[in-house]
């Protein structure tokens, strides 16, 4: 059995930052009028940091995880992966490190519909070359999220928490480098949101690196790190001194 542990391999050594910032600037233009969404993001990720990006409704969350996530370009300053100059890259390389190095969680959950499972946590796997049993690993890593039992059953079939279950399973198989996972309990009653966060904080614990957006001041304190962001600029960037600890008194596996 996969564990999570094993599931993060190392990602590499060094002083390079997984993610590098710096000046990052999105604007969107409609006909005469701009609507500068992003205006100058800079900063730093390390690997195996757990990071909330926090802030109000539409204050360019969402737009700058999409840039983080090579999912958008943006509009003007440095972004740098892995030490790797993202600005320079053409549309298909950039989707070929989205395949590689990116796991997404959206609130939507964004699963095939009239798929099972099962079949929607291998779809990354069939684009990899060299994953060996493509059926096992994902029967695996959908274990290790509590969803050993509901393998064959459709997506119209499962409750929203264990949707995004398998979203994260889904995020997971591909063993990437860092997940984002946009509003990942927006959708969710609490009970199932703590299930989520909870998930997210154990693999976390294992090695992996995630973002976290959230609007939320309760959710983003499960991370470790909170960078609050407004009209498009970072507030302020700090350490979560009194981490919550996601909990629901049941042990999903
Ligand atoms: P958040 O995730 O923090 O709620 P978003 O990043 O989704 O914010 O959006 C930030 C701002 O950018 C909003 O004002 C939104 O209307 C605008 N915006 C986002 N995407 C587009 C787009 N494709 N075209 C024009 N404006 C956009
Ligand atoms: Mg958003």
């Amino acid at each position: 059995m996969t564990t999570l542990a094993t599931q993060n391999r190392s990602k590499g050594a060094g002083s390079t930052p997984l993610i590098n910032v710096q000046n990052l600037t999105k604007s969107y233009t409609a006909g005469e009028v701009v609507t500068k969404v992003l205006q100058g993001i800079s900063f730093n990720i390390e690997k195996g940091e757990f990071v909330s990006i926090m802030g109000p409704s539409g204050s360019g969350k969402s737009t700058l995880m999409h840039i983080l996530g090579f999912l958008e370009k943006a509009t003007g300053g440095h972004y740098e992966f892995e030490g790797k100059d993202i600005t320079k890259l053409q549309d298909d390389e950039l989707a070929k490190m989205r395949n590689e190095k990116i796991g997404f969680v959206f609130q939507a959950f964004n699963l095939l519909p009239r798929t099972t499972v099962l079949e929607n946590v291998k779809l990354p796997l069939t684009y990899a070359v060299g994953k060996g049993d493509i059926n096992e690993t994902a029967k695996q890593v959908l274990e290790s999220v509590g969803l050993g039992h509901r393998l064959d059953y459709y997506t119209n079939q499962i409750s929203g928490g264990e949707k995004q279950r398998v979203a994260i399973a889904r995020a997971l198989v591909n063993n990437p480098t860092i997940i984002f996972a946009d509003e990942p309990t927006g959708n969710l009653d609490s009970k199932s949101g703590v299930q989520i966060m909870e998930i997210l904080q154990r693999l976390n614990n294992a090695g992996n690196t995630i973002i976290l957006v959230t609007h939320e001041t309760y959710t983003s304190e499960h991370a470790k790190r909170i960078i609050q962001i407004k009209d498009g600029k970072i507030i302020d960037d700090y350490p979560v001194l009194n981490r919550r600890v996601a909990h629901d008194g049941e042990t999903l596996k």
